[in-house]
């Protein structure tokens, strides 16, 4: 079976030139082919989104709350077989892939008060009798390109608003898992929105390189790897694009003497392991402070102990790893953090499971140190480590110290401490007894440091303004008296 790019209302029945493997990583077999577009492909979406954005942006905005209605209506009815959809190709256990569809929903939700959000101002009688308002309007084709560990929920952060707010969209969703990105393009369709205000272009980097160049595309979102989201920041803000690019992180939970150990080991498994640690947002360093790093490193290891690693049919907590390149690259992790001496508590790598599939079982480190690359780079795995630390002074400065700055969470029952936390800590989400601070819709979502290029953050009011431009009118309706030829740079009377 061919996942086809979907322009102008349906998907594309050539062959494409080039093609890619999806695999089902529980089994390790190829389920599908993904077209992989050539720059005539974007061209070919980019003028289909371009030809439906002038009427689109012209479409009452009852019309389009209309249709974001039927859309989350629909989506909220079929949750499961989208879940179902992304557990096949991405691995997550499929309670794990309904979260993702629900959060996703969420934003839906938030794009339906889009008559709410986009208001403007109005001021009366600033001047003899000129009066100002503002308002926000559409930017026109807008590119969202999405990695492959939330095929369904980083592309619902963008695209309802985008939608929403009167632009048309070109959505380039990860090779790995492309097939929820059609799912929802025929739910648009479904929802009646017109032809080509939502479209899918498969590929890989050929098919970005295009978009971050292409002359009608005004806008770009990227979610990704700090690497490509740095080259997607740089190359498309040359070519004059607004660029929202959230990138990579590293997430550290501290953990002060005094908190509930029980509370803070139960958080640090399943931030740590939940989506087997392909999640922006998973804790991967564990920072323990004072004293409580032998108790707390041999709670968490008791909790491992019970997890459960396999299918959701097996109802199993966490599934396999996405690729068995990404499976081998953090499975070498592994190996590096044996080789530079810190401590292998528990071994993902004694999971054996039969029948093929991207496997591995959770790990945990302790006595990891800032120097070795279990510490540096982003692992995105089920492994965990554990750096110890003597004071609040040492996990803040570490915290800071790092180059990236998604999110962090705080354990105390200190209430100073962690307000003192919230103010000093350079990330742009933080969880106070919270491990996975990720916002609700109406909130913002994004990071601080190498973790966004842009300035700003997805959905939210910043979502709103990301897909918008103000405009400020100030007007004058003549009376009688005419002021006549003036010369001077306009003043207020
Ligand atoms: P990735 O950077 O490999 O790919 C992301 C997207 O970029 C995909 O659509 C891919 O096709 C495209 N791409 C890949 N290489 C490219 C290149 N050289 N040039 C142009 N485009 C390219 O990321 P991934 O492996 O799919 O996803 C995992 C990464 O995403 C992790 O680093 C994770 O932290 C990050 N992520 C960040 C957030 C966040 O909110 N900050 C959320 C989810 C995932």
């Amino acid at each position: 079976m061919l996942v086809n790019h979907w322009i102008d209302g349906k998907a594309l029945e050539t062959v494409p030139e080039r093609a890619g493997d999806v695999y089902d990583p529980a089994t390790g077999r190829v389920t599908r082919q993904v077209a992989l577009a050539s720059p005539a492909i974007v061209d070919e979406a980019a003028s289909a989104a371009r030809a439906a954005y002038a009427a689109w942006r012209t479409t009452s905005l009852a019309e389009r709350t209309r249709i974001l209605f039927r859309f989350r209506d629909l989506l909220q009815q079929r949750a499961g077989d989208l879940a179902a959809i992304i557990t096949s190709e991405h691995g997550k256990v499929v309670s794990d892939a309904r979260g993702e569809v629900a959060r996703g929903l969420e934003v839906v939700e938030f794009a339906c008060g889009i008559p709410q959000l986009l208001k403007g101002s109005y001021s009366e009688g600033v001047s003899a009798r000129v009066d100002v308002f503002s308002i926000r309007q559409p930017l026109g084709v807008v590119a969202i390109i999405s990695p492959f560990n939330f095929p369904a929920m980083v592309p619902c952060w963008f695209f309802p608003i985008a939608i929403a707010a009167g632009n048309t969209v070109i959505l380039k969703p990860s090779e790995k898992d492309p097939s929820a990105a059609n799912w929802i393009a025929e739910l648009w369709a479904e929802a009646g929105l017109p032809a080509g205000v939502f479209n899918v272009v498969h590929g890989d980097a050929d098919a970005v390189d295009r978009l971050l160049e292409h002359p009608d595309v005004a806008a770009v979102s990227f979610v990704g790897s700090t690497p490509v989201a740095r080259h997607v920041y740089e190359t498309a803000t040359r070519h004059g694009k607004r660029v929202q690019a959230l990138g990579g992180a590293k997430n550290h939970m501290v953990v002060l003497p005094d908190a509930d150990l029980d509370l803070a080991a139960d958080a640090a498994v399943n931030a740590g392991f939940g989506s087997a640690g392909e999640r922006c947002m998973a804790i991967s360093v564990v920072v323990a402070v004072g004293d409580i790093a032998d108790d707390l490193v041999g709670r968490i290891a008791e909790r491992i102990g019970r997890l459960t690693v396999g299918t959701s049919e097996a109802g199993a907590d966490m599934g396999p790893l996405v690729t068995g390149a990404h499976r081998d690259k953090v499975a070498g992790y592994l190996d590096a953090g044996v080789r530079d001496g810190a401590t292998l508590v528990v071994d993902g790598r004694n999971h054996a499971i039969t029948g093929g599939g991207f496997w591995l079982g959770p790990s945990l480190f302790d006595r990891v140190t800032p120097a070795m690359s279990l510490y540096t780079d982003e692992i995105f795995g089920p492994v965990l480590s554990t750096v110890r630390v003597a004071t609040y002074d040492d996990a803040l400065a570490l915290v800071n110290a790092n180059p990236y700055g998604n999110g962090t969470a705080i354990f105390t029952n200190d209430g100073g401490a962690a307000r003192r936390f919230q103010n000093e800590v350079e990330a742009g989400m933080i969880g106070i007894n919270v491990p996975i601070p990720v916002p609700v819709a109406y909130y913002s979502f994004g990071g601080w440091k190498g973790s966004l290029f842009g300035d700003t953050h997805a959905h939210g009011t910043e979502g709103v303004h990301f897909f918008t431009r103000a405009k400020v009118v100030t007007s004058r309706w003549l009376d009688p008296s005419h002021g006549g030829v003036n010369l001077g740079f306009p003043q207020n009377e």
